[in-house]
């Protein structure tokens, strides 16, 4: 048996069982598309990750890339393989047909992502910042950009970065320092250092662009005098592409995602770095969150799909592992030993890891449903309705998959025992892979902050109300099919009391105690988190039931969304009930603590 990374399965299950894709070709926007184009979609990523990725993946994290002579060289599979990503189509693949894309839902280009990802994260993460910052550009950026840059490097003959993070701005970009000085020729001199730069330098397309933020000359401190510029390595002159003086400063030695470079980069040491603005003067920081919150779902999209391959290796492993004997023959060391799936501790580990993973793919997929109904409905309502349920998930989808992937990346290895805790296992380097999910793209810390000082409180808590209406109707729909009577009253209340403590903690910040009102933000983030996730598997719950009802052919997928449903509602949905009390109770231990006491 080989890795599937991603089960067919489970996708073809949220996307035509659960989210209904196909409805999603009665909006305008998606008119030309129906199952047939989702399944080919499907189909090609499958093949491709199956095929052509994951067998590079080892190597490419056994040997790093290089730095020789200032530049960066990668290993020789990437010359293999990049080239077959772009003819894939999937760096457009979900723009609209006049920027060159498909204009594909992106329900179904995440999914799709997630087998790429699944197989070697380094490539699809390559074509992810591409896709990432030819978007600012196209939405932000002159013609003349959209035709010298983002054209290229929707068709993939340029990459592109996201240049935000300097030695002193990792959390608090506020305080970044890079300088933007106008020159009256339509551009800017860039110069000022970048740290931890992914892809910011390769040796596979002729140019690469850093959607880079930097301080026009005069600006005023804080967030308010960032600007955003679009800096290539390479700029023109004439025909021919010259050196844009970005030089690689260093390189990061990562303990994961080692098949990619991430660097140091210095712009302007010779004052001779030209940038050109995108967007307005002073909105750079807005206009890098249409960037940072795409990157955010697809970190999520990474933390599934890192704990998505584990736990299927983990399955095979367990299958084949032969090891002791069940507790009623031990004594008995004439009987055959047992493969280790048939230990009730060894399934509760393979349990757990589908219970996130499946779960956490199911609010990946509810997460890009929501970036499709945002962008594309009909109705002014509608889309607004989408949006601020999308703004209050982006937090959650960040950080689950990440924090609960690292758990499931973990039990992945436990469940190989001591060859698990070697090199020559995979499981060790997909925990070492999952670790960055919780720290790029804003750390657990800080969507903890964003989730409760700005998303759930937005606009009177609109957002938690839209999805307390939708968790209404999962639980309505739950509860007509007889599905976990317990765990649809356990979330309804859970909803009523989170309401209840959100508004408290609103009011605590508006009397003017910031601090306490954010002091449990990331217990607040875990709770609001496995409400979610529990939501989502009380709706695929709901589905499996009705069609084991009517048609057992396909009778263990849906035996196997049961059981970890009633996991997951068993063990994780009474924890909610304690988070609360806690974000209530404004326990202090932490905020009294003093450094010197450490
Ligand atoms: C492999 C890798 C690839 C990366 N790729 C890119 C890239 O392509 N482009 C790019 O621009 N950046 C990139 N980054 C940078 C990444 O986004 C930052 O590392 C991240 O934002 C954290 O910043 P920092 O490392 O300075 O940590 P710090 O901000 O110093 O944080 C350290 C700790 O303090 C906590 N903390 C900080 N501020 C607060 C606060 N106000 N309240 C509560 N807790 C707080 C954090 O949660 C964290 O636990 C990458 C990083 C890595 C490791």
């Amino acid at each position: 048996m080989v890795n599937p990374l991603i089960s067919d399965r489970d996708v073809d299950f949220l996307l035509y069982e659960v989210f209904d894709a196909p409805a999603l070709c009665s909006l305008p926007a998606f008119a030309d598309h129906g199952r047939p184009t989702f399944d080919l979609v499907l189909q090609n990523s499958r093949r491709f990750a199956r095929e052509v990725l994951f067998p590079t993946y080892k190597a490419m994290d056994a040997e790093p890339p290089r730095l020789e002579n200032g530049r960066i060289v990668l290993h020789p599979l990437w010359h293999k393989i990049y080239p077959q990503l772009v003819a894939l189509d999937v760096i457009a693949a979900s723009r609209p047909y006049a920027a060159g894309g498909q204009q594909l839902p992106l329900l179904v280009t995440t999914l799709a992502s997630t087998y790429l990802m699944a197989g070697n994260l380094n490539a699809a993460g390559l074509v992810g910042l591409t896709a990432g910052a030819a978007h600012l550009i196209e939405e932000f950026g002159s013609d003349a950009l959209k035709q010298d840059f983002m054209a290229r490097m929707y068709r993939g003959e340029w990459t592109g970065t996201m240049a935000l993070t300097e030695p002193q701005a990792g959390s608090s970009l506020a305080d970044l320092k890079t300088r933007a000085t106008p020159t009256g020729e339509g551009h800017y001199r860039i110069k000022g250092s970048k740290i931890f730069i992914s892809a910011g330098d390769h040796n596979l397309t002729d140019n690469i662009v850093h959607m880079t933020l930097a301080r026009i000359d005069g600006a005023p401190a804080g967030i308010k005098g960032i600007s955003l510029f679009a800096v290539p390595t390479r700029r023109w002159q004439g025909s021919t592409l010259v050196d844009n003086d970005v030089a690689v400063a260093g390189m990061i030695h990562k303990i994961g995602w080692r098949g990619g470079p991430s660097l140091a980069l210095e712009f302007g040491e010779r004052d001779d770095c030209h940038g050109w603005l995108v967007g307005e003067p002073g909105r750079g920081l807005s206009c890098m969150f249409q960037m940072m919150n795409e990157a955010r779902i697809m970190v999520g999209a990474n933390g599934v799909s890192t704990a998505s391959v584990a736990y299927h290796q983990a399955v095979l492993y367990a299958r084949e592992r032969l090891q002791g004997r069940p507790p009623s023959v031990k004594a008995d060391a004439s009987r055959p030993p047992v493969p280790i799936i048939e230990h009730a501790d060894v399934r509760r580990m393979l349990l757990r890891q589908k219970a996130i993973v499946d779960g956490g793919l199911a609010l990946l997929a509810v997460t890009a449903l929501q970036r499709d109904l945002a962008g594309h409905s009909t109705t002014q309502h509608e889309r607004h309705r989408a949006g601020l349920l999308l703004d209050l998930l982006t937090p959650i989808t960040k950080t689950f998959p990440a924090e609960r992937g690292f758990e499931a990346n973990a039990l992945s290895l436990q469940v190989h025992g001591g060859y698990g805790y070697s090199s020559e296992f995979l499981p060790e380097a997909w925990l070492r892979d999952q670790k960055l999910n919780s720290i790029h793209e804003g750390t657990t810390g800080i969507q903890g902050l964003d989730l409760l000082g700005r998303k759930a409180v937005a606009d009177g808590g609109a957002a938690l109300s839209i999805l307390t209406e939708e968790i209404e109707q999962a639980v309505q729909k739950a509860s007509a099919a007889g599905v976990f009577p317990a765990a649809c009253t356990r979330l309804r209340e859970a909803m009523a009391r989170i309401a209840e403590l959100t508004m408290q903690l609103a009011q605590k910040g508006l009397a003017g105690d910031v601090e306490g009102m954010l002091l449990h933000s990331a217990d607040y983030l875990e709770l609001l988190s496995i409400v979610v996730v529990s939501w989502l598997w009380l709706q695929q719950a709901t589905v499996a039931t009705q069609q084991l009802g009517q048609d057992q052919g396909d009778a263990d997928s849906y035996q196997g969304k049961l059981c970890a449903a009633q996991y997951w509602l068993a063990t994780e949905l009474p924890r909610v009930s304690h988070l609360i009390d806690l974000c209530r109770s404004g326990e202090d231990s932490y905020a009294r603590m003093q450094p010197a006491w450490f």
